[in-house]
């Protein structure tokens, strides 16, 4: 048919639903291409969480205006979350743009683009759809790592969050459609999985009959071949002691959790509408402490919130010192189109996000690095997943806790493995290590 490039932005999901696309496309015989200016068609996924992520959607846009004037027939598609907040808005800011479909519309994807290639008219898809499990992959590909959308939706109505309105109604798939798609990655050596979902701990509740996260990863704890599992993105709203129990006693459920905080004063939660208080957060944070010790905790943190005092920033320092993050990504407040937030009073000026973004990191930071010297001498399970990134000649792995190790290479060592490693430096962004031991003397698998 032709050639195919997908660029993508934004979150796992996006790069999971990328995949999708480009794998429901082969099957109509389109061929993917690293290089744009090969392409017949290219896709861009995009992102509407803040709206720096949709300015560079609309720069990429403009320098494709280039590559079309020298290609009349090629057709530039936008998808996802900005093409279902913007909807026909985006055809008419930039022209050229032929194909706008939400995320809803993915599984239709061979035929919007077979539509404007027949008509050459700009096609918008932006309706509800059923919720179909699409397991479609371009060739070659074949992970060790593999994500894996287990929910679609949300319905948690943060005042900030374009969410509901990019990703439509909370909505799980079928523990049986999950399972395939599971296995049958881990018969192409895929070992570790990460399940994805806007409000992943409210996996399975809207289901018929209802099942929940916890159970879903007793399941896929029995897949063979799958080493470890992840999930994320998880609301404290609805992180049930069910849940940690799975986290504790599940052995291929690793030690590491994401738990978006967003602010540590209750005004502020309050004025979000994230349904916790910063007590309530805390006691979360503590019961997983004790039923998993030495869980790897990351957060995102949203700082220069509509209102947010100089004191709610204070308190927002203060969770980060007591929780002891592995990881915190912080976000300034981008108001978005539709959403309570970008309305509300008192909004924060921009000097003054920078400001806070540049104080919270730093004080992430000194805590992220004093939580990865504990690792110092200690051994623990790496999953080999390729070549160091700044030295070919080395190997490069994660612990279960999701640090980078960087490790000399050996012939018995190869990617896929599971191996002990002794920690023996702590860097800023990473770890380096020494095989405890090799392939032949290990049993796998131990938490
Ligand atoms: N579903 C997750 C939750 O409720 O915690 C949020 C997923 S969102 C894709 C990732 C992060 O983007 C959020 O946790 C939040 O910190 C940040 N974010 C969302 N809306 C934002 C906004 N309007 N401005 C700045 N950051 C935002």
């Amino acid at each position: 048919m032709g050639k195919l490039h997908v660029i993508t932005y934004g979150c796992q999901m996006n790069e999971y639903d990328s995949e999708r696309v480009a794998g429901l496309l082969k099957e109509r015989s389109w061929e993917l291409t690293e290089r744009e200016s090969e392409a017949d068609l290219i896709l861009i996924n995009t992102c509407a969480i803040r709206e720096k992520a949709e300015e560079k959607v609309f720069s990429k846009l403009g320098e494709l205006r280039a590559l079309k004037a020298r290609k009349p027939e090629l057709i530039v598609g936008v998808m996802g979350c900005m093409a279902q907040l913007h909807q026909g808005a985006i055809l008419k800011k930039a022209p050229g743009v032929e194909l706008v479909f939400g995320s809803p519309a993915i599984a239709k994807v061979g035929d919007l683009v077979e539509q404007v290639r027949r008509e050459r008219r700009p096609v918008l898809e932006t309706g509800e759809a059923p919720l179909v499990k699409i397991t479609a992959k371009p060739a070659g590909v074949s992970r060790l790592k593999s994500y894996v959308t287990v929910m679609e939706g949300c319905e948690k109505r943060c005042t900030f969050c374009v969410v509901p309105v990019t990703r439509g109604r909370q909505r799980s798939h079928a523990p049986t459609a999950i399972l395939t798609e599971i296995r049958g990655l881990a018969a192409e050596g895929c070992r570790e999985v990460t399940l994805l979902g806007q409000t992943v701990e409210m996996y399975g509740r809207d289901l018929t009959p209802a099942t929940d996260l916890a159970a879903l990863l007793e399941q896929v704890n029995e897949v063979e071949g799958i080493e470890r599992i992840r999930f994320t993105t998880s609301n404290p709203f609805n992180f049930t002691t069910r849940l940690i129990h799975a986290i504790r006693d599940l052995p291929k459920v690793c030690e590491w959790v994401h738990l978006p905080l967003q602010s540590g004063s209750n005004v502020v939660l309050a004025r979000m509408h994230r349904g916790y208080t910063r007590e309530r957060y805390q006691e979360l944070i503590a019961e997983l402490q004790a039923a998993v010790p030495d869980v790897a905790l990351s957060t995102d943190i949203i700082v220069g919130f509509p209102g947010e005092t100089e004191a709610d920033f204070a308190q927002t320092l203060d969770v980060v010192e007591q929780v002891g993050y592995d990881n915190v990504f912080v976000y300034r407040y981008s108001p978005r189109p539709g959403t309570p937030a970008a309305t509300m009073a008192e909004q924060i000026p921009l000097a003054v996000k920078a400001e806070r973004n540049s104080r919270l990191l730093e004080v992430a930071g000194r805590i992220a690095a004093a939580r990865s010297r504990r690792l110092l001498g200690r051994t623990v399970d790496v999953l080999v997943d390729g070549r160091s990134r700044k030295n070919a000649a080395e190997l490069q792995g994660r612990t279960r806790c999701n640090r980078v190790v960087n490790l000399e290479a050996h012939e018995a060592v190869s990617v896929g493995d599971v191996l002990p490693t002794r920690i023996t430096e702590v860097l800023p962004h990473s770890l380096r290590g020494m095989f405890a031991s090799l392939p032949e003397e290990t049993a796998c698998l131990s938490k």
